[in-house]
């Protein structure tokens, strides 16, 4: 019975693939026209990793053109687009005081295509890598064991690091707008990784097939990279230059008040302290800045959750304090 189904699912996932595969790809690069070597050839390998079908599957949540390798496909020009968006939901906290929940998104095409290098000895090593996974030995394998005993093959003994795998899902604060996994290995004294991008829904499959870069793996894992300590993140108005400083995650300040709120807090504290057999309660303090403070002052969410300041045109960007 359990066989039947399996059956099932998967010719209804061969059937919706052929389906979705049909749509016109934008954006594409014609391979052929494109040299082996340099950034151009960067650009489009990278688009066809971004709109390549890693599959459906009906028991996936990405519903009809969900996926971000369908979506990808109706983009048209794919440098004429934001590195960076925020996007904003603004909410109100079991305090009853204003919050904005705001999300990074650093786009992986032009992260990437700042980042990915394809030169003579890439070229090189891309060919051997062609001639070893379609040899005898290799073809049936799996892309990861191939790649594996490819660099196994290759290995110059020089190795500072040992080759490794690493998934940006498991970055807590990466902000990508897709997730790749690669597989970075040392080969005459240059670093090089095999990526592959998630194109799915689901993240235990769905990825892209690899190709080869050369490229740091540190480089590939703090360019998605936003760290959001406590206290030193900012959103900006990038047209008059008002900041927002970032506590407590979700909860800004306006720049300008945040110093009169720090002092505000102080004052409070030293009363709460005069108060006789009182302690200070953190959650009375936060409530009471709150009190004291407006949170998120001015700032506006317009068209695809996009925060604005009230009255400027530009949406706003973050930053370090
Ligand atoms: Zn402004």
């Amino acid at each position: 019975m359990t066989g039947m189904v399996d059956l099932l699912v998967r010719m209804s996932d061969s059937l919706e693939t052929i389906k979705t595969d049909n749509q016109p790809i934008n954006g594409q690069c014609d391979k052929k026209e494109v040299p082996d070597i340099g950034q151009e050839r960067v650009s489009c390998d990278l688009i066809e990793m971004l709109t390549e079908n890693s599959g459906i599957s009906m028991c996936d949540s990405g519903g009809a053109y969900g996926r971000h390798w369908q979506r990808n496909r109706l983009i048209k020009d794919w440098d004429d687009r934001p590195s960076v968006t925020l996007s904003a939901m603004e909410y109100t906290n079991h305090a009853g005081y204003k919050s904005f929940d705001i999300d990074i998104r650093i786009d992986l095409y032009q992260a990437l295509n700042e980042l990915l290098k394809i030169d003579e000895d890439t070229f090189k090593l891309r060919e051997r890598f062609n001639n070893f996974a379609h040899s005898d030995e290799e073809k049936n394998n799996y892309w990861h064991e191939t790649i594996e005993n490819f660099v196994n093959e290759i290995n110059d003994k020089t190795f500072y690091e040992e080759p490794f795998w690493h998934n940006t899902y498991e970055d807590e604060n990466n902000e990508l707008s897709q997730i790749i996994q690669f597989f970075s290995f040392e080969y005459e004294g240059d670093y090089y990784a095999f990526i592959e991008i998630h194109g799915g829904a689901d993240i235990r499959g769905g990825y892209s097939d690899p190709y080869l870069f050369k490229v740091h793996y540190e480089d590939l894992i703090l360019c998605g990279n936003v760290g959001r300590d406590d206290g030193d993140f900012i959103f900006k108005c990038p047209e008059c230059g008002v900041q927002w400083i970032e506590k407590d995650y979700g909860t800004l300040y306006l720049e300008k008040e945040y110093d009169e709120a720090k002092s505000k807090i102080k004052s409070f504290e030293s009363e709460q302290l005069t108060l006789e057999g009182e302690h200070i309660n953190q959650g009375d303090v936060v409530s009471e800045i709150h009190k004291r403070v407006q949170v998120a002052k001015d700032i506006e969410i317009k068209e695809n959750d996009t925060p604005y300041h009230k009255g400027c045109k530009e949406p706003l960007i973050y930053g370090y304090y």
